[in-house]
């Protein structure tokens, strides 16, 4: 199949079934006639690659019909919450390409949440529970078996008024009570069994300061949330299915009976994005900036969006792929190698095509004058006529990449060895006459002669010969650091190991460092690319002609370039996987 039609098929490709419920919705002139979502990170850590599929979903939805996608921080956890998150969020959304209409906080609900909060402890649909967590736990009952009643569970209105205004007055230590919905501790759905809707915490919010103290758990934020704002379609992730009944319940309650059902946020799920070799949960991503096993959320092996972007992937690649693996109802393991194929096909149209060696050896054209240089054209892109042509310079002396030559070749190795000719890109075709050995049997140099004649449009230019190789001039290139990357990983599915792992009694960290690949990042700091490439900027694109994708480093400067290897020009890791 060719690129074209690929991107023809995406576009045509039928509806998923939460474009059939907005549509159906739509029709039938729900919410009148509005959609509007949110996406609703919590700000403790950077945005992953996970959620670049919510952020798709929740702001594509929007835009195709003409409704709108609010931006929602759940900073209702103000010890794991900070500012810097969510200033990091609000760039990886935009980089991303999606705008919101409205930037809101749970925090801003705050009050809203704790007068409702009020409410229900007045109408006898909640308590103050003076037992510990873990004894609340333990009267949870099982899936099978009903649980027990909280000995506080029907204790006077206002002796629970009372403590709920103490639990947030700063007297009360963390732990020491909560406020429970009085549902029904025999309810076949667990999260029914008076859910715990507020606790105390007395970290001070990175918003609200020291102002609060009880703080609304997740599912007593959510949904009254939505309903503040006036979203339609609250979409959000598969494991939230269970939570779905209370928030209906607890916004039918909000609403005191009021007719809303043509007129309410619906909760609808899809499946989460898991990737093999690939491992998400921003907590687990926190543990590898903690314990230095990466260099920071935006170390190009992350699967964060700003590692994503360090790393040279582009956002309408992130968006190719999200569109392709598309949305369901059931858990899967998608491939890196479509995460991988998009940014091949997405830079393959994009990136300038340069000369780079990074295992160098040198190449000596015994025959061509010391002294002498010619500049050679050098095509910026194929696939992009406009993309135009850069000038690259020949001399005697090349780097050429160490692999390119070989002493005792077997007959289908197409490159350098001893009387065999290759074209040198862009530049004469050569024939292989020796090369100089160490003591130890390293190659020092490699020695060629040029034939005349056989530059583009030269008479002799069509001279056939098995290879091509590419090279640069060693009195022109310049010096650079190429950091190779590959797979964080080295098992297939992290999450599960990880998850097995623990359930063995492993450390969490030491389990981390286990399943990590020793080879995910090698460093080669002697290489040489072309002066062309003397004042990139930092995340420009190029393809490094032969070895793969590259883009300038933040950290890059003129004096010190530095390429991270985006991906490479074909997909080694298949092979790996079927050889295994
Ligand atoms: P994590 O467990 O990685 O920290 P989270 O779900 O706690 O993720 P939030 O900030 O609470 O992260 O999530 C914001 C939105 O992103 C939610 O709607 C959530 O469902 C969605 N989301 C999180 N992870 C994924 C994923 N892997 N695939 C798709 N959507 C995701
Ligand atoms: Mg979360």
């Amino acid at each position: 199949m060719t690129e074209n039609t690929v991107t023809e098929n995406s576009e045509k490709k039928s509806l998923n079934f939460i474009e059939e419920m907005v549509e159906k919705d739509l029709a039938e002139g729900k919410n009148g006639g509005r959609v509007q979502t949110r996406f609703p990170p919590e700000p403790n850590g950077y945005l992953h690659i996970g959620h670049a599929k919510a952020i798709c979903m929740d702001f594509g939805m929007a835009e195709k019909h003409g409704g709108i996608c609010n931006l929602r921080f759940d900073d209702t956890n103000p010890t794991k919450e900070d500012t810097e998150y969510v200033d990091a969020i609000k760039e990886d959304i935009e980089w991303l390409g999606f705008h919101w209409a409205n930037e809101f906080y749970a925090s801003d609900y705050f009050q809203q949440l704790w007068d409702f909060a009020v409410d229900l402890i007045k109408e006898g649909k909640a308590y103050v529970d003076e037992q510990d967590q873990e004894t609340i736990l333990s009267q949870k009952g099982t899936p099978t078996q009903p649980g027990i009643n909280s000995p506080y569970r029907d204790r006077p209105v206002q002796e629970s008024l009372d403590l709920f205004y103490k639990m947030n007055s700063g007297e009360l230590e963390e732990g020491s009570m909560v406020l429970r919905a009085k549902i029904d501790m025999a309810h076949n759905n667990m999260l029914f069994r008076d859910p715990i809707i507020y606790r105390i915490v007395k970290t001070p919010h990175h918003r609200t300061g020291t102002k609060w103290k009880a703080y609304p758990m997740y599912d007593f934020a959510h949904g009254q949330s939505d309903f503040f704002e006036g979203v339609t379609h609250s979409l959000c992730t598969l494991e939230f299915v269970p939570h779905r009944p209370l928030y209906d319940l607890f916004i039918d309650w909000l609403k005191k009976g009021q007719d809303l059902d043509d007129n309410r946020p619906r909760q609808t799920e899809f499946n989460k994005l898991n990737l093999n070799y690939t491992l998400l949960s921003k907590r687990n991503l926190l543990a590898l900036v903690q314990n230095g096993m990466v260099s920071g959320w935006d170390d190009p092996r992350m699967p964060t969006i700003c590692g994503y972007r360090r790393r040279g992937y582009t956002p309408e690649s992130i968006r190719m792929f999200v569109d392709r693996i598309g949305y369901t109802k059931f858990d899967a393991l998608n491939d890196m190698a479509l995460m991988e194929s998009a940014i091949r096909e997405d830079l393959n149209r994009r990136a300038t095509r340069v000369s780079a060696v990074i295992n160098p050896v040198k190449l000596i054209v015994t025959n061509y004058p010391e002294g002498k240089t010619e500049e050679f054209e050098a095509i910026n892109n194929p696939e992009d006529p406009e993309a135009g042509s850069h000038k690259i310079t020949f001399s005697r002396e090349l780097w050429i990449e160490r692999e390119d030559f070989m002493e005792d070749a077997p007959a289908k190795y197409f490159r350098l060895s001893q009387g065999r000719e290759v074209r040198l890109k862009s530049a004469y075709i050569v024939l292989c006459t020796g090369c100089k050995k160490a003591a130890d049997g390293t190659i020092e140099e490699v020695y060629c002669e040029y034939i005349p004649n056989t530059k583009t449009g030269e008479s002799d230019c069509n001279r056939k010969v098995k290879g091509t190789i590419h090279w640069v001039s060693a009195a022109h290139a310049v010096k650079a650091e190429v950091r190779l990357y590959d797979r964080l990983w080295k098992v297939e599915n992290p999450r599960d190991e990880l998850a097995r792992l623990r359930e063995e009694g492993m450390d969490p960290v030491d389990a981390l460092k286990q399943m990590k690949n020793p080879d995910s990042l090698e460093i080669r700091e002697n290489c040489y690319v072309e002066k062309f490439l003397a004042d990139t900027k930092p995340m420009d694109h190029f393809q490094f002609q032969r070895i793969g994708y590259f883009c300038t480093d933040k950290d890059s400067t003129p004096e010190h370039l530095i390429f991270n290897r985006t991906v490479s020009l074909k997909d080694t890791w298949s092979k790996v996987k079927d050889k295994a």
